[in-house]
């Protein structure tokens, strides 16, 4: 009988965010460096079959909601043929990813026959902020790739992390854009997870004034019901066929409720995304630890699940910033 998966302050655990890689094509500024970050060498990644194991370790405890992320998940090689295994194998009754949508085009039948809603990363509408934030010039790509998702009926879910200073001219277009669109737009509050040193100023563009800034334009904005787990707040504007919705992200407002684990691409169980500390399951993987043996692992580890993520930013040398890059950590 499935035993479920418990922290110690009584939440279920089910859902599991894998990020396959920690490379990528673009440099979003806020993710990333423009040189980029000392990336992990292939040896020091997990493998596709070591990923499986987890994964069927975890279906094994009652997780059965996957997000697969990154890096750039289309840039690892081979992610294919693995998300097709997860799928049929493992069976989530959730499987999801998150990606910045620019490698794509080439495989948008086989994407929505995988998942029934992709998050995709883009943080302007307009094509020369696209530029500034990411450093690469994929605009039209990305655009093109969101209207065949939408085409091939996958539901669409744009995230938009809000930058002071660089795209609060984009937060209104695209609030717009959901009014003859099918999709669903989520403003995220930008986090300190940018991979420098640089103790840079994080956004003062919290949940509450992205919402006041809407809703001065938009009278009639409508707020929706919101599931258990879920971290957006939603809102629909009266007859627009799409929706928004607020990530407070850095506020973290929604840890209470928090049903999530973490595999970072070099196999680090990670409880909470604002602790830096980590459970390595790659190297008991790799001296041979049997499948009970690791689900003990990830049980102990899950138990030392930190209550919200003031805790866990508490628990380590202070607070901002964290000099880690999301990329290496799985958004
Ligand atoms: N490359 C993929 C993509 O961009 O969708 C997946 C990985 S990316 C690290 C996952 C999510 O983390 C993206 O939506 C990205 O915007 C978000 N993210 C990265 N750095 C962030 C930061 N400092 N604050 C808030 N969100 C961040
Ligand atoms: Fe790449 Fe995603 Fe980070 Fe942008 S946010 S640099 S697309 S991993």
């Amino acid at each position: 009988m499935e035993k479920p998966l418990f922290d110690s302050h009584g939440r279920r655990i089910n859902y599991l965010r894998l990020a396959v890689t920690d490379r990528c094509n673009l440099r979003c500024f806020y993710c990333m460096p423009e040189k980029g970050i000392s990336f992990l060498e292939r040896k020091d990644l997990l493998s596709f079959d070591e990923m499986f194991r987890i994964l069927k370790v975890a279906r094994g405890m009652g997780v059965d909601k996957f997000r697969i992320t990154g890096g750039e998940p289309f840039a690892r090689k081979g992610i294919m043929p693995f998300l097709k295994k997860v799928k049929q194998d493992l069976k989530p009754t959730a499987f999801s990813i998150t990606t910045n949508a620019t490698l794509i085009g080439n495989y948008i039948e086989e994407v929505a026959r995988l998942f029934q809603a992709v998050n995709v990363s883009l943080d302007a509408l307009d094509k020369e902020r696209f530029f500034e934030i990411t450093r690469r010039d994929d605009y039209d790509a990305v655009i093109a790739n969101i209207h065949a998702l939408l085409d091939a009926g996958v539901q669409v879910k744009v995230n938009a992390v809000v930058l002071s200073g660089k795209n609060t001219e984009d937060i209104l277009p695209f609030v717009e854009w959901t009014k003859n669109l099918p999709i669903e737009v989520r403003f995220i509050e930008e986090m300190p997870f940018n991979g420098t040193r640089d103790s840079k100023e994080i956004s003062d563009w919290n949940y509450k004034k992205i919402l006041e800034h809407i809703q001065g334009e938009f009278k009639e904005v409508e707020a929706l019901p919101v599931p258990s787990g879920a971290t957006s707040l939603m809102y629909q504007v009266k007859g627009f066929q799409g929706k928004f919705g607020i990530i407070p992200a850095f506020s973290r407002t929604f840890c209470g409720s928090c049903n999530r684990i973490r595999i970072t691409p070099k196999g680090e169980l990670r409880t909470c995304l604002y602790s830096t500390k980590g459970t390595d399951l790659l190297t008991p993987i790799r001296k041979g630890m049997e499948d009970a043996s690791l689900e003990e692992m990830i049980r102990d580890a899950v138990m030392k699940k930190e209550k919200d993520g003031f805790a866990a930013a508490a628990a380590r040398d202070g607070f901002i910033p964290i000099y880690e890059s999301m990329t290496t950590i799985g958004g």
